[in-house]
């Protein structure tokens, strides 16, 4: 079976050319993303394997479809770049990895954590450059803070179990509750109260209509003054704007994002030589406060493993006509 890898990196194609023996599949990378204009490229392809920032929209789906594209392999977890709705219309049925480490995000919104708040990517610099003062490199004590989780699923879960071990108290919202972790510690309360009362917030729940700006400025009004804020999630849980504003007023002491609403022709290219017109990103660069990281949380060897065997197991399932694990329905 034909097989196209959009949004190709040298690190995608090296895991798959890795794993791909196994499979009867002819794989042809792409460098480019999937969207409208380059949908052209699925010409003989039935299946398309895409990432985060592909743009799987109704006239990216139509155009695939009449290309005879029968299966979307996400290799990630979310899917809100994906018009179901016009998946199922046309007859393409979409896969995705739901799981492939966990806790290689939630380390990852920890180490935003601890670089924030310790400022060891300043220390770093300082030492290099024979500078050996202390003068603004104070932090906190983690242990003792509270600790605000949104969304308790797979990542969450990793994240709070990681913030229990550092001695936080942690407190979470989600539509559903863990038992698990109540049993460990964690109390469940509303989202004002979780807003309200923490020092630190990471943010894992998904993207959806629910979620969308769920930081903006009401809920950061709500906010302790002086907290650290943490997005590994999608960016548009954050009203980049008003985060903005939240730094500029110090309501917000520090904020650390690996993903950002605009973020689609930006992360996962090397920019450095051009001139990037985004300018709520170069404001947000600017501060000495805020910690960028391009879409990163997922990058650990034994999650490129996980995301590569997956997709090539969804899209076998699909091959040999079984029931799909991983499908993702409307
Ligand atoms: P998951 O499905 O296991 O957990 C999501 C949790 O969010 C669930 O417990 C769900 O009940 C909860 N939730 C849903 N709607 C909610 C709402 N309105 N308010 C509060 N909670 C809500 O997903 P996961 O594997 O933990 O991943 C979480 C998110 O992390 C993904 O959706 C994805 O966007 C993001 N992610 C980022 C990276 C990265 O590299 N930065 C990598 C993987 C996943």
């Amino acid at each position: 079976m034909n097989l196209a890898i959009f949004s190709t990196k040298p690190y995608d194609k090296e895991y798959f050319e890795k794993f791909k023996k196994e499979y009867n599949l002819k794989i042809t990378y792409y460098e480019t993303s999937l969207q409208p204009n380059t949908a052209k490229l699925t010409k003989d392809f039935e299946v398309v394997c895409v990432f985060v920032n592909d743009t799987i929209d109704k006239k990216t789906i139509n155009s695939i479809a009449k290309n005879g594209v029968k299966l979307i392999a996400l290799r990630c977890a979310g899917f809100n770049n994906v018009d179901l709705e016009a998946c199922e219309k046309n007859n393409i049925k979409v896969v995705r990895v739901p799981a492939y480490s966990p806790e290689a995000v939630a380390e990852h919104a920890m180490a935003l954590i601890l670089t924030l708040n310790r400022k060891t990517h300043k220390a770093y610099n300082r030492v290099r450059e024979g500078n050996f003062s202390l003068t603004n490199l104070i932090g906190f004590n983690l242990n003792k803070k509270v600790v605000g989780v949104v969304g308790t699923g797979k990542i969450g879960a990793a994240f709070c179990n990681i913030a229990k071990g550092f001695g936080c108290e942690v407190l979470a919202y989600d539509i559903n509750k863990s038992e698990q972790l109540e049993e460990k510690g964690v109390q469940y309360v509303s989202l004002d109260e979780l807003f309200n009362k923490s020092d630190v917030i990471s943010l894992h729940c998904p993207l959806n209509e629910h979620t969308k700006h769920i930081v903006d400025k009401n809920s950061i009004a709500k906010m302790k003054k002086g907290v650290l804020l943490v997005n590994t999630s999608r960016g548009a849980l954050i009203n980049t704007k008003d985060v903005i504003a939240g730094l500029k007023s110090k309501k917000i002491a520090f904020l650390g994002i690996d993903v950002y609403e605009q973020e689609e022709n930006l992360f996962f290219n090397d920019l450095s030589e051009s001139i990037i017109k985004d300018d709520l990103l170069m404001r947000l660069n600017s501060f000495p406060n805020v910690l960028i990281t391009s879409h990163q949380a997922f990058f650990t060897k034994e999650a490129m493993t996980e995301i590569t065997t997956t997709t090539l197991n969804n899209i076998q399932e699909f091959i040999n006509n079984e029931e799909l694990t991983n499908e993702v329905k409307l």
